[in-house]
């Protein structure tokens, strides 16, 4: 990357199930950029049963979120160990008004800002259909139990929604129908992107 260019990044937003991580790897690769799911991390630490991973099982379970101060420094980290990418493109961070605050303050100290959160939008009953078709093959614990899963919708409309609104109140988030078929929403987003690096 040259100096003078700067480092995209972008937030992949919207409720769970409704196809920000499958969007999101697709993205990764047609412009190039690193993806950064805290989900992902989370499940990581989780499957090597690390301290960090320890401290969020008990969260992720019952479809709570996990602290921001163990969120934040883990997504710093992240970035921190992957400075030399063209840019990022992060799926389920930030997920709190807190988070929004802490991510803006770390890309400012680095000469950088968030270029656009994209919002998929889906019903809350293709959702929860969604995510009870993905936990028969999953393996994840929070998409196995219709409850869980009606909890971790009532948690983004309580706590995660504000996020669009942090930035929309910068002009920055944008819209896009996130029903239909893969390619086709891949194709929506695609030229939304281009519109804006
Ligand atoms: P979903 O499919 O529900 O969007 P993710 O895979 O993004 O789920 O995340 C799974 C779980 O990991 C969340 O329910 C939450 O417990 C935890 N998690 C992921 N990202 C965050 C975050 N930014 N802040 C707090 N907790 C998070």
């Amino acid at each position: 990357m040259k100096d003078s260019q700067k480092r995209v990044n972008l937030i992949l937003f919207g409720p769970p199930g409704s196809g920000k991580g499958t969007q999101a790897k697709m993205l990764e690769k047609k412009f190039d950029l690193l993806q950064i799911s805290t989900g992902d991390l989370f499940r990581y630490e989780l499957g090597n049963n690390t301290p960090l991973g320890q401290k969020a099982r008990s969260y992720m379970d019952k479809g709570h979120l996990v602290p921001d101060e163990i969120t934040i420094a883990m997504l710093k980290r992240k970035m921190d160990q992957h400075n030399d990418v063209v840019g990022y493109i992060l799926d389920g961070f930030p997920r709190t008004i807190a988070q929004c605050e802490a991510f803006d303050r770390f890309l400012d100290d680095r000469g950088e800002a968030v270029n656009s959160l994209i919002s998929l939008i889906v019903d809350d009953n293709e959702l929860v259909t969604r995510l009870l078709e993905r936990g028969k093959t999953s393996g994840r614990a929070d998409d196995a139990n219709e409850a869980v899963i009606k909890n971790r919708i009532d948690v983004y409309k309580n706590e995660t929604s504000p996020v669009y609104e942090y930035y929309n109140n910068k002009g920055l988030s944008v819209e896009i129908p996130g029903v239909g078929k893969i390619e086709e929403i891949h194709t929506r987003l695609s030229e939304m992107i281009t519109n804006i690096i």
